[in-house]
């Protein structure tokens, strides 16, 4: 699951063999198929051209403009994509496969079209999923007073992955994730939910809000850990899922506490590639506990505020932590 590869799995359809090929660049492993300047806080747009077998479908951050045939390869085809806003580097992505896809549309707001894809299986986690990610994308839009930029997502389930990436438009879920054979519904409902809700609000903490370098990069894992608990509260209210979720979080956060050695905030080095890789899990759940103290300490009113103006303040830019701090710091000014 790193930079620009290919890989084939059985198709529970078929049971032949099924090739795909797909991205993952988070950190840095664009630089190991593109030549870029490979930093988080700087953007460029992407004019994407995919050629592959007409057997084949491709997918890229932005909807396709145009497919063509290749008329230097027979049965081969070239793929146009629109070309995106500017955007890190580590969320640029494109996949080529030939998986099943279920869609589904938000029906408050902007339109935003989902296609969620999976190479073949039954289609009960795709369509769970499938249905909740439009709702959750407009709860978000309407949270953050924000509406997502672009006209789709499509959403690839892959049996290689564990975990998700949040690149914009073309988001990746962990096949397992998605597909845990907890007998409990609500465990069931809740994870999947919660996974989706991580990755839908990274559309706006990490994709439209970047962190300028690594040291912050709880600034968005935290964010859109936060957010997705709070999603899923949403959806299902009656399950009492945020205080559930966060007092089982909670011990956990406080055990990781006690074992890391360095902060929430802490240096990642330019070019230490053990650095670079370093999944620090105290940005995962020690920071949602930060940003739920924030959230009390400051009230929903002036939490919110200042979020929002976080986020139209830095749109398309990029932060360090002391900018949602002044964000923050103003909202609870101007409240009090
Ligand atoms: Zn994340």
């Amino acid at each position: 699951m790193k930079s620009y590869f290919v890989a084939s799995r059985k198709n529970l359809d078929t049971n032949k063999p099924s090739w795909y090929a797909v991205t993952h660049f988070e950190r840095n492993f664009i630089r190991s198929a593109i030549p870029c300047f490979d930093e988080p806080a700087l953007r460029a747009t992407f004019n994407v051209t995919l050629g592959h077998h007409k057997r084949y479908q491709s997918f890229s951050n932005m909807p396709m403009l145009r497919m063509q045939p290749n008329l230097e390869l027979k049965d081969y085809v070239w793929c146009y994509y629109e070309i995106t806003p500017p955007m890190p580097t580590y969320l640029l992505a494109y996949s080529v496969n030939e998986f099943k896809c279920t869609v589904s549309r938000t029906t408050k707001g902007k339109l935003v079209t989902f296609r969620t894809c999976q190479m073949g299986g039954p289609p009960n986690s795709t369509s769970y999923v499938s249905s909740l990610s439009p709702k959750l994308l407009e709860y978000f839009s309407d949270l953050f007073d924000y509406p997502f930029p672009l006209e789709k997502i499509d959403q690839l389930v892959m049996r290689d992955q564990t975990s998700g990436m949040e690149n914009w438009g073309l988001v990746l879920y962990g096949f397992s994730t998605l597909t845990t054979h907890n007998p409990i519904e609500y465990e069931y409902h809740n994870r999947i939910a919660q996974v989706v809700g991580h990755e839908l609000a990274h559309m706006w903490f990490g994709n439209l809000v970047t962190v300028a370098w690594w040291n912050d990069f709880w600034l968005k894992e935290g964010f859109a850990s936060y957010f997705s608990i709070l999603g899923v509260d949403y959806l299902y209210p009656d399950w009492n899922h945020n205080s559930r979720e966060f007092g089982l979080l909670k011990q956990f956060a406080f055990f990781l506490d006690g074992q890391h050695k360095v902060s929430l905030s802490h240096k990642v080095g330019k070019t230490s590639r053990e650095q670079l890789m370093e999944n620090n899990e105290l940005a995962y759940f020690k920071s949602i506990f930060v940003i739920r103290m924030m959230h009390a300490m400051l009230g929903n009113k002036a939490f919110y505020q200042g979020l929002r103006s976080y986020i139209t303040q830095y749109a398309y830019g990029s932060t360090y932590k002391d900018e949602l701090w002044i964000q923050l710091q103003r909202a609870m000014f101007f409240e009090t």
